[in-house]
């Protein structure tokens, strides 16, 4: 290892504060740093880890903001329980490269009594905004706020939460925010279960069940290659694969429309089929996106 990437990986600087991290930023941006930006509520695995890699590659200087961010989360959601092993993730960060690890308290992001809310509309009403009122709120405000707190060059999201994605992307061209969004594909475990802090909630055979919505996602696709267009027969056709497993509930199954997010009967271009299930105490979120001209 060069020596400058050796130094560069040991001094990595936690801040707590809006100022501390601020500051630090300011420095490196006076030398010149591209600033990349990785928002995250902790619990850091392989996928955020790939965000990281792919900052770490893209920029010369790099932020991860770690905070479990309250107001993005309902009333008997999992905000309390969520995760929270700050010390292994800071670790991860430290041997991704990571510069600065942005970690404020609720109390330092949400000082006054956040009056203002970003809202992004229409975008947010299906899928998740249907099921979790607020989450997508929460998600732009907060975004809002760190993007104007880290004031980076790039921020990378993944794929994983395609509508959050959509939503950011949007904002962001919406309110003239100076930065780049970077998408990254989902990371998933060898047998397709999509990589989520969120899989810590289940047991070992829930998280056998859990593979079943990958396994949902793949028939969509060989059914929309086999030139099946009738989004209800698909539909249909992932109950069945899911209704095999009693411990799954399903939250929704959508096929829309990958950019706008509206709703199909019948499949054309590209289209994100989205699925949310719960498994447990655990609500798991899954995706693919499907070119059904280019088949
Ligand atoms: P979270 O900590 O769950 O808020 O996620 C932080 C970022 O990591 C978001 O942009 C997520 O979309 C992304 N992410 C989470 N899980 C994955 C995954 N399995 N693959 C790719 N990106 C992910």
């Amino acid at each position: 290892m060069l020596r400058s990437e050796l130094l560069r990986r040991v001094a990595m600087e936690v801040a707590e504060t809006i100022k501390s991290v601020r500051s630090l930023v300011k420095a490196a941006r006076e030398k010149g740093s591209k600033i990349g930006f990785v928002p995250t509520m902790g619990a850091l695995h392989i996928g955020h880890i790939r965000l990281i890699e792919k900052a770490v590659k893209e920029c010369d200087f790099v932020v991860v903001s770690i905070f479990v961010n309250p107001t993005q989360f309902g009333p008997g959601e999992d905000f309390e329980k969520y995760p929270r092993p700050f010390e292994s993730d800071l670790e991860i960060c430290r041997k991704a490269g990571v510069d600065v690890v942005f970690a404020p308290s609720p109390q330092e992001m949400y000082k006054n009594k956040n009056l203002t809310w970003v809202n992004v509309e229409k975008l947010t009403g299906p899928l998740c905004g249907r099921s979790r009122p607020g989450y997508l709120r929460g998600v732009t405000t907060v975004c809002a706020k760190l993007f104007n707190i880290v004031a980076p060059d790039v921020a990378y999201f993944g794929q994983k939460d395609a509508q959050q994605a959509i939503v950011i992307k949007q904002m962001v061209a919406d309110l003239n925010m100076p930065l780049k969004i970077v998408v990254c594909p989902t990371v998933r475990q060898a047998d397709g279960l999509a990589v989520s802090s969120r899989n810590k909630y289940l047991s070992k055979q829930q998280r056998k069940d859990a593979t079943y919505i990958y396994k949902s996602l793949e028939k969509c696709e060989s059914l929309i290659e086999a030139g099946t267009t009738n989004s209800k027969t698909i539909i249909g056709e992932m109950k069945k694969i899911l209704k095999q497993v009693p411990s799954i509930e399903i939250e929704y199954i959508s096929i829309v429309d990958a950019e706008r997010l509206q709703e199909l009967e019948k499949i054309t271009g590209k289209v994100l089929v989205a699925v949310a299930v719960k498994i447990g105490s655990a609500r798991l979120i899954d995706n693919i996106v499907v070119d059904a001209d280019g088949q």
